[in-house]
């Protein structure tokens, strides 16, 4: 481990998918908050993003992509190294979610889903390590789910692609572990953010998620930052194939 604070990232380039808006946009902001120059990946526009991070003075740049497949995954990982000069980080935060009963679901949901979640993130990070393991090191941070452990009702595609992306995360370090590469997973509880519109708005649905959550009230996005941080620096080094829970205390119920 070089010298000084651990858990910097000062100069090391970092990609986050689907940072225009909640979660990536806050593990965005924390990244550059601890040094990282941040390569934004998403198929929005990144204007707020870039204004938030402004005041970090970091580096940032910006790759419009669609993950819903798998055409722009090399390609991002070229233009990110070309402009950083490395990569260093990638989190694998863009996701979406559909919900219908099991008895309706249909393929498209499934496929959907399956897609962007689960094998987009496998494919980037596939990319990702092409360019980490022959240099020997990398940290690789897939943004999981309380359905990474548990059932869940209605989202059965989301389900299984966050527990998937778990099984992953543990594949991943299994490979990679012993060539320098960190891969590891966060489990968000419930966070506001566009993904949980839906449950916000169903006031039965919103007061029962609020009752079994310990800490009492829903995830603000900016709580995860320090998690990621703390997973893509030096201080994480010897944790492979971890699912950490921020979740405000949710599982532990
Ligand atoms: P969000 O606000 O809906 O953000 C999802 C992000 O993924 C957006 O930036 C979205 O871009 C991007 N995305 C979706 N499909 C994409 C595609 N085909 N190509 C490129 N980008 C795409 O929800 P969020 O809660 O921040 O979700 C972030 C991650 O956290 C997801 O993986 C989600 O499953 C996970 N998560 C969230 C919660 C929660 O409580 N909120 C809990 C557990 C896990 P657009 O804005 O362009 O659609």
């Amino acid at each position: 481990m070089a010298g000084g604070n651990p858990f910097r990232l000062d100069g090391r380039v970092a990609i986050v998918t689907g940072a225009n808006t909640g979660i990536g946009q806050a593990i965005a902001l924390g990244l550059a908050e601890a040094g990282a120059k941040i390569v934004l990946v998403g198929r929005s526009s990144m204007d707020e993003t870039r204004a938030k991070l402004a005041p970090t003075g970091t580096s940032v740049h910006e790759i419009r992509a669609d993950l819903s497949t798998t055409a722009p995954l090399t390609g991002v990982v070229a233009d990110a190294i070309s402009w950083g000069g490395s990569l260093d980080i990638l989190v694998n935060n863009a996701g979406i979610i559909r919900r219908a009963d099991a008895l309706d679901f249909t393929e498209a949901d499934w496929d959907a889903v399956i897609d962007t979640n689960l094998k987009s993130a496998f494919f980037l990070s596939q990319a990702a390590g092409r360019h980490m393991v022959p240099r020997g090191s990398g940290k690789i941070i897939n943004i999981a789910s309380l359905l990474s452990f548990q059932g869940g009702v209605r989202i059965a595609s989301y389900t299984a692609s966050k527990s998937g992306l778990a099984g992953l995360t543990r594949l991943l370090a299994c490979e990679w572990a012993g060539k320098g590469i960190n891969v590891n997973a966060i489990a968000p509880g419930y966070f506001v953010t566009n993904n949980t519109e839906a449950l916000r708005a169903d006031s039965d649905r919103n007061a029962a998620i609020l009752a079994r959550i310990p800490a009492g009230h829903w995830g603000d996005p900016a709580d995860l930052a320090g998690a990621a941080v703390f997973l893509a620096s030096d201080a994480a080094r010897y944790i492979h194939g971890t699912v950490l829970p921020v979740d405000g205390g949710w599982l532990a119920r």
